[in-house]
């Protein structure tokens, strides 16, 4: 038997509970995972807590991000003792996730864990670090203004966070946009070179403002989004990573038909197997353990509901790292 959080319906009443399962509840996918660690995510906090339609069959457990290594497998790419990482393809969703001692796992969801990072580590990056690296890869890809600041926005958060961490890594200065004061001298910790007030983008947008940056990731939406449209300098780029602020865009055509912006949308979720591996090794090559040890608290599974009211009201920096065996 091994413990798990499962979120379960009963006519209209949607709720967690802990409870103890054995190998054979778990789906029969191609690979059996034992899990070390998971994340907590925004969108973890919404499945455990039944905000949004997160989870979409039931009985549930969630964990949108997990790491672990093969138990068995009937897929020649994975061993037993393979270290494994699992993000996205609906996992805490549609298919049960990390918040469990196993998982199982079709093999083509899974990413080899490279030696450059230890379990906890590629747990403190998760979603929300392969989202912070897919969104600059998109920026680079599609076009950026270097003699200007990168913006992000949510800056606290964990893709704002790692996004923040990535972008200064690299050589960029980054403007980091916050609601919480609090955050400020860890954003700076992180890299950010400017602290920009959260209320100041979510201000009734103008069409077009001055060119303060060259590009930016965004994980706020609505006004946020539409403000950022509108200060980013000829041919850059926005990525649309969240909508921590609001789901809508009320924006006008003018930044792209008079600067040539371009705002491109990121999933991670259903991101191609050779983007997510090439955004993985990117990650390790970036992110120090250092570093990532500085944004990141682990907590044990039992933690995870307080947690996800926390994170719901917008109260955690960086990023959870949840220990299953804790
Ligand atoms: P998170 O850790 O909770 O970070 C979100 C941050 O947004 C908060 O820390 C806060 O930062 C800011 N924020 C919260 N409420 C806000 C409000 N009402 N108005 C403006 N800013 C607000 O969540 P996350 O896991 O990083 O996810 C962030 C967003 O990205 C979510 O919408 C999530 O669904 C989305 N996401 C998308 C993908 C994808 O593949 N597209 C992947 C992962 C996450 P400050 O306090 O610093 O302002």
């Amino acid at each position: 038997k091994f413990e798990a959080l499962v979120v379960d319906r009963e006519q209209d009443n949607v709720f967690y509970s802990f409870k103890k399962l054995s190998l054979q509840d778990l789906p029969a996918e191609d690979v059996l995972i034992r899990v070390h660690y998971s994340s907590l995510n925004y969108k973890d906090g919404m499945a455990v807590l039944n905000r949004g339609k997160i989870v979409r069959k039931y009985p549930m457990i969630p964990g949108i991000d997990l790491v672990g290594t093969v138990e068995k497998s009937k897929s020649p790419a994975y061993q037993p003792g393979d270290p494994v990482i699992l993000t996205g393809w609906e996992t805490g969703e549609t298919h049960w996730g990390g918040y469990a001692e196993y998982a199982s796992a079709k093999a083509e969801w899974l990413v080899p864990l490279s030696n450059a990072l230890s379990m906890k580590h590629a747990m403190s990056i998760g979603t929300a670090g392969l989202t912070a690296m897919l969104a600059i890869m998109a920026l680079k890809k599609h076009g950026i203004n270097r003699e200007k600041p990168i913006l992000v926005t949510g800056a606290s958060g964990g893709v704002g966070s790692l996004a923040v961490a990535i972008l200064s890594r690299l050589g960029y200065q980054v403007d980091a946009s916050t609601g919480s004061e609090s955050a400020h001298s860890f954003l700076r910790s992180l890299g950010a070179t400017e602290i920009i007030d959260r209320r100041e983008l979510a201000e009734k947008p103008r069409p077009l403002q001055s060119q303060r940056w060259g590009g930016a990731v965004d994980v706020v939406g609505g006004n946020t989004l539409s403000n950022t449209l509108a200060g980013v300098s000829y041919y850059g780029t926005v990525a649309s990573c969240g909508l921590a602020g609001d789901n809508k865009l009320n924006a006008t055509v003018y930044p792209f038909i008079l600067r040539g912006i371009k705002l491109v949308g990121i999933d991670s979720n259903t991101c191609p197997p050779e983007v997510r591996k090439e955004a993985w090794n990117r990650l390790a090559e970036v992110l120090s353990a250092e570093l990532l040890d500085e944004l990141t608290e682990v907590h044990g599974l039992k933690d995870v509901p307080a947690l996800s009211e926390k994170i719901l009201r917008g109260e955690v920096h960086g990023r959870i790292v949840i220990d299953i065996q804790q």
